[in-house]
This record gives C-alpha cells, structure tokens and sequence, in this order.
C-alpha cells in the first residue's frame, strides 16, 4: 500500500494542494494533525483532506485549541491572533469533523500521533534522547509524529540503545527497521529553512519512507494572509520556511 503521510497543514491550501498533485494516486492518506491555525484557509483545508478516500486523520494542538480544549496561554501571540481569527470561521460540520479527531491510533505497523506517543498533543520530539524515551509508549514497530515541523529519521538498532538521526534527504529512499520513529515535515508551514512544502510517501509492505518537497505558490498564501488581516509575520515567514 502505498500512502501519503502529510502533518501541519495548518489551512495553507495552495501547499496542500501542491503536496496532493505532487504525490499522485496513493492508496490511503495519513495527517498527523494541525490542519488549523496560521494559515488563511481552515475550511478549505478542513474539507479538502476529509473528502480523501482511506483517510486517517489525528488532532494537533493547533486543532485542540479551536476546540477550546487546551489553555492557548501557551501558545506565542501570532498563533493566539489566528486561533481569535478562526474560532468564527469554521463551519459547524467542520468543527463537528475536528471535534471526532482522535489523538493517537494504529494502522497496521505504524502508530501516528501528532506530538509524541507519551503526550499526544504537546511535546515535541527534537533530539535523540527524546525519541528513545518515547519508545516505550508505543506497541507498534514504527511511529510517525508532527508537530516540530522538522523533517527527522528516528532509527534504533535492534537493542534500542543507538539512535541514527537522519535529516532526510527529498526524493531518496529509507529503509525503515523496527524500531523507527519520523516526521514527514510540515505541509503548510515548514521550519527548517526549505519553504517547499514537505510530505512522505511510505509503502506498508516494504517498509520504505520516501520524503519529499514541492514548490508551491508563496506568494497567493502571502495575499490572502494579508487581506484576512492575520498577523504579517505568518506571511514572511512561509517565504524563508522559518
Ligand atoms: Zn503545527
């Protein structure tokens, strides 16, 4: 089976757009969350990726705090200006979608969640040591995450004490052994310096991840930030992928 694993979508709808066209047919569609938030399009969004045929979609925190279900203290001032900004804007069935969103579940060898197995919504698996923590709360022989919006490989050897960190390369080939834990990268807003909207394509049989990146138009995403009158910062810095 061949699936296309996206995550932070965060309702840019010409990224996501890119990333579908780009992919081509896949059999079944992974998200790991935050398709709200930042962006000018949460009900485009929103409605494009649950009309996917064999779709498996997770809550991100951006999600759980349009729901209301998490203290947005935490969250800087821009991203607190566009959950003020969104709260009216999505429509009653799509907030009915957002509300079933489950927040970690299996399918087949992979578990998915948006932070990390121990803590679902919140934490962000950014080093090694994390990651191997991390281990222990997940049955499954892979694990696919979000959240950091940073394209990383996660593998184990077989005795789980060495960690090989890969940044993976677009358009080459992993082969993932148990265990292995990743992130595709951000669709709709990635941060590690590459504005190209960031996915993965994974064959279940084989167990290969294939990351990818496509280019997409910036500078539409940038108009509409602009006129809804979201904070500017979220358009600057979908150009330099930051
Ligand atoms: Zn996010």
């Amino acid at each position: 089976m061949r699936v296309l694993v996206v995550s932070d979508i965060h309702a840019n709808l010409n990224a996501l757009e890119a990333v579908l066209a780009d992919a081509g047919s896949v059999d079944a569609t992974w998200c790991l969350g935050d398709l709200l938030g930042y962006g000018p399009d949460p009900n485009e969004c929103v409605e494009r990726i649950r009309n996917l045929p064999n779709l498996t979609c997770l809550l991100g925190n951006h999600d759980a705090a349009f729901l209301g279900q998490i203290d947005v203290d935490t969250f800087n001032l821009e991203a607190r200006q566009s959950l003020d900004w969104v709260k009216n804007r999505v429509s009653d069935d799509n907030m009915e979608y957002i509300q079933r969103l489950p927040e970690m579940t299996e399918v087949g060898q992979v578990t998915l969640v948006h932070g990390s197995p121990r803590n679902p919504i919140w934490e962000y698996i950014l080093d090694p040591r994390t990651a191997r923590r991390n281990l222990d709360h997940f049955q499954t022989p892979y694990c696919f995450v979000g959240h950091t919006h940073l394209p990383i490989l996660y593998q184990f050897n077989p005795e789980m004490t060495v960690v090989t960190v890969i940044s993976p390369e677009p358009d080459n080939s992993y082969q993932l052994t148990p265990r292995a834990l990743l992130n595709p990268g951000s669709v709709g807003q990635p941060r590690d310096r590459d504005p190209r909207a960031a996915y993965g394509i994974y064959d279940t049989e084989k167990a290969l991840w294939q990351p990818h990146r496509v280019t997409y138009d910036i500078a539409a995403v940038q108009t509409r930030i602009r006129l809804a009158g979201l904070p500017l910062k979220h358009a600057m810095r979908l150009a330099e992928g930051w």
